[in-house]
């Protein structure tokens, strides 16, 4: 949290030290709502209509009704890009179903509560680039509607609160013995030159970095399959990758404490690095 951080609550910009939920929040009691993550790089924002889209999913989902139009979010997010300094940023926005006394059904009529937060973007660590990062595995043990952006993230943080403790950044998870994704990204394997990611069901949070990798294979000729991914394959995959708005792409390079094909970024790490950043610069 930064001093001079702006957020937007409920209709105002105010101080973020300002900015109060009262306790009856079905976001605060039940963790009731949903959020989004969108990057800002040069002020411009990157993949907007599809984290507007996934936005407007993930509301329709819990049966929220959008306390905004496109146009109205639109506005909001580049207004808060424009009251804070940082070249590049990310947007953080949340709705939760609102203020009501505790009853688990929903109330009859709460007005959705509003937030909205702007943070300066960092590159990811050289280090992170060069070398990759360490991930552990993990039985996925989430509910089983991980397509929901949902601000319920309890087993996404005792998930990567395991990674933390291994020393690791972040863990690969598997249900029944399959690949599904990782505590804040999405994974990716490698084998033989082609890009395999795990299918898009209610078992992983669509990434929109999920739909951008799709073009950045296409154009920078990397084949792609999407299918189910077995645990033996991950663990005998030649790269691995996480992606997500705010590391972009970073290459696993240790996992469980063994090296990822020769242990060090490969060659499809390199060429999607070099076309996601053709792609910011398009944007
Ligand atoms: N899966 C999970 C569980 C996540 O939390 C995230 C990041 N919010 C992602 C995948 C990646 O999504 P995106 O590319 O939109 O950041």
């Amino acid at each position: 949290m930064s001093a001079d951080q702006t957020v937007f609550l409920n209709g105002e910009f105010l101080p973020i030290d300002q900015a109060r939920v009262p306790v009856l929040d079905r976001g605060f009691i039940f963790g009731d709502g949903i959020y989004e993550v969108v990057p800002a790089y040069g002020g411009r924002l990157f993949r907007w209509p599809q984290h507007l889209a996934r936005l407007r999913r993930s509301l329709g989902k819990i049966r929220i009704d959008n306390p905004l139009d496109d146009a109205g979010w639109t506005r909001l997010v580049e207004e808060l890009i424009r009251r804070h300094p940082w070249r590049d940023q990310f947007i953080y926005l949340q709705v939760t179903r609102g203020v009501a006394r505790r009853d688990h059904a929903f109330p009859k009529d709460a007005t959705p509560t509003v937030f909205a937060m702007a943070s300066e973007l960092q590159p990811v660590p050289t280090a992170q680039r060069e070398h990759g990062i360490a991930a552990i595995t993990l039985p996925d043990e989430r509910w089983l509607h991980c397509d929901i952006k949902s601000i319920s993230l309890l087993g996404n943080v005792l998930a990567r609160q395991a990674a933390v403790d291994a020393q690791a950044v972040e863990c690969v998870m598997f249900r029944d013995g399959f690949l599904t994704e990782g505590s804040s990204s999405n994974v990716w394997m490698v084998r033989h030159g082609t890009l395999f990611g795990p299918p898009r069901d209610h078992l992983i949070l669509e990434g929109i970095r999920v739909g951008l990798m799709d073009e950045l294979c296409a154009s920078s000729g990397v084949p792609m399959q999407t299918r189910p991914i077995l645990r033996e394959e991950v663990l005998a995959a030649d790269e691995l990758l996480v992606s997500s708005a705010t590391k972009e792409i970073v290459p696993v390079t240790r996992l469980d404490g063994q090296p990822v094909g020769k242990g060090v970024p490969g060659p499809v790490y390199q060429r999607l690095f070099e076309a996601y950043q053709a792609a910011k610069r398009a944007a």
